[in-house]
């Protein structure tokens, strides 16, 4: 199945309005839509949560000119093909987040395929969802299960947590790491998985207990008792018990790594690994998916079962989910965050200029892909060049703060001139295919995106150029021969 080429095309996206967002002109997914759209209004009052940037049908980009699905687009692009829409395998995402969201885990596609069959409703992908997190500002996060010595060290701070966790159950856990068992083993991934379910079923068993405990252990803290807690969780455990009051979620940050990234650092979990979101903004991208199996800290479906099945119960350090930057050495203003997964890669793309002069010698090429592509530009103005055929000139297409692309695959794209003291732009692609959402009961979107008539330039496209990259050259492509449309979710089997 081949692939034809298409052009460079300006997307309309949507905006998602959870309760958790930051409201109005606080929330940069505000800003950044309204500098997209001059003549939207933002609400002041309304949260802004989510920018999504992708085909998945809970959100579908359309592009601007003809406001077709960026699916549908896609799929017309692909030769030998009857599917009316091909799915990117991502969600890009800009999210602004004002408290903690629900305490969660994504299952795995097998774990995912089984739930989905169970229960459709509260399931409706049967397709993983891995994420990464690139803070634009500060940006907290809890994530993954603390290292063994540390849950020990805050179980004999806080009695309440051996209490809640179930004396004989925290006993077992605390002896084993006395012992020296590694939290690698088997042993002691299963003392934890009957400290957490013990926890989480209390909830339901015993509430007043919860509440009661709760108590105590604020009273601790106030009194200034921080077992391994850093100074700066002490602001998320007041939030949680304003947010959500005799939750036994509030407990988390005991047992669950508090990471604070700073600006331009990334971090990335696959399924099985316990996360909240906390407070500030990111760049996120995430599998095409919308599945999402919430513990705690939610007034959402919780479903405790799958979620005590589904943890890895790995016990680590918040390093161990940190992304490292990759400067690409053609290409100066490139950053690239590779996480161990196929469904994204992220590239930062920063260029500084003062006058005539700039960080880096212009024009500067982006890394050519033989896949497709979503850019956003969330800082800066500057005219971008894309690649004909033949001998015609390349088609320039000024861009700025807001504005959003789809670069299909095998465009040659490089920027000639920038016009503002910075320019920063975030890509995110994927040599997988998408899943197939064909069967997926469609969810209307929260807020529609309303669309200008002001037309993009038309860009023509270059002939087929090899990735320039050697690693780009190891991965699977895009869209090109052999690879079967309906058959995604063997392909995206095993990965991440
Ligand atoms: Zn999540």
């Amino acid at each position: 199945m081949a692939c034809s080429t298409g052009t460079m095309q300006r997307l309309e996206c949507h905006v998602k309005n959870y309760a958790w967002g930051k409201d109005g002109t606080g929330s940069e997914v505000a800003r950044l839509f309204a500098a997209g759209h001059p003549n939207h209004q933002i609400g002041t009052t309304t949260p802004y949560a989510e920018l999504w940037m992708g085909t998945h049908p809970d959100g579908p980009a359309r592009v601007r000119e003809s406001s077709e699905n960026l699916s549908r687009l896609i799929a017309r692009g692909v030769e030998n093909n009857n599917a009316k829409e091909v799915h990117l395998p991502f969600i890009m995402k800009i999210m602004s987040i004002k408290h903690t969201l629900s305490l969660q885990v994504h299952p795995t596609v097998e774990q995912a395929k089984r739930l989905h069959k169970k229960d459709p409703k509260n399931y409706p992908d049967r397709h993983h969802k891995p994420e990464l997190a690139y803070a634009l500002t500060r940006f907290e996060l809890l994530c993954g299960f603390r290292p063994a010595t540390e849950i020990v060290q805050n179980m004999e701070a806080f009695p309440e947590l051996q209490v809640i966790m179930g004396e004989k159950e925290s006993r077992a856990f605390i002896t084993h790491v006395e012992k020296g068992v590694s939290q690698e083993s088997p042993i002691l991934k299963k003392a934890l998985r009957d400290c957490f379910a013990k926890m989480l079923n209390a909830q339901l068993e015993t509430p007043e207990l919860v509440e009661k405990l709760l108590a105590t252990f604020y009273k601790r803290i106030d009194e200034g008792v921080r077992g391994a807690l850093i100074e700066d969780t002490v602001p998320v455990l007041h939030s949680m018990r304003q947010h959500f009051p005799g939750d036994v979620g509030c407990f988390s940050p005991l047992y669950v790594n508090h990471m604070i990234l700073q600006p331009g650092e990334c971090c990335f979990y696959a399924a099985e690994e316990l996360h909240a979101y906390l407070s500030g903004e990111c760049v996120e991208c995430v599998g095409c998916s919308n599945n999402t199996i919430r513990a705690a800290l939610t007034p959402k479906f919780i479903d405790r079962e799958a979620l005590i099945d589904v943890l890895n119960y790995r016990m680590t350090t918040p390093d161990f989910y940190l992304v490292p930057p990759e400067r690409l050495a053609d290409y100066p203003a490139v950053t690239e965050y590779a996480p161990d997964c196929k469904d994204f890669t992220l590239h930062e793309i920063d260029i500084t200029s003062a006058g005539a002069s700039s960080s880096v010698p212009l024009p500067t090429a982006l890394p050519p892909l033989e896949c497709a592509s979503i850019i956003v530009i969330v800082e800066g103005e500057a005219d971008f060049e894309a690649a004909t055929t033949g001998f015609k000139a390349p088609a320039k297409q000024y861009a700025r703060r807001g504005d959003i692309y789809y670069i299909p695959a095998r465009q040659a794209v490089s920027i000639s001139r920038v016009f503002s003291p910075r320019l920063l732009a975030y890509r995110t692609f994927s040599y997988e295919l998408g899943p197939d959402h064909s069967a997926r009961t469609l969810v209307q979107p929260v807020h529609a995106p309303h669309f200008c008539s002001d037309n993009i330039l038309p860009i023509r496209t270059k002939t087929i150029r090899k990735p320039e990259l050697e690693k780009f050259n190891e991965r699977p492509k895009f869209g090109l021969e052999n690879a079967d449309l309906f058959d995604v979710e063997a392909d995206m089997d095993g990965l991440c």
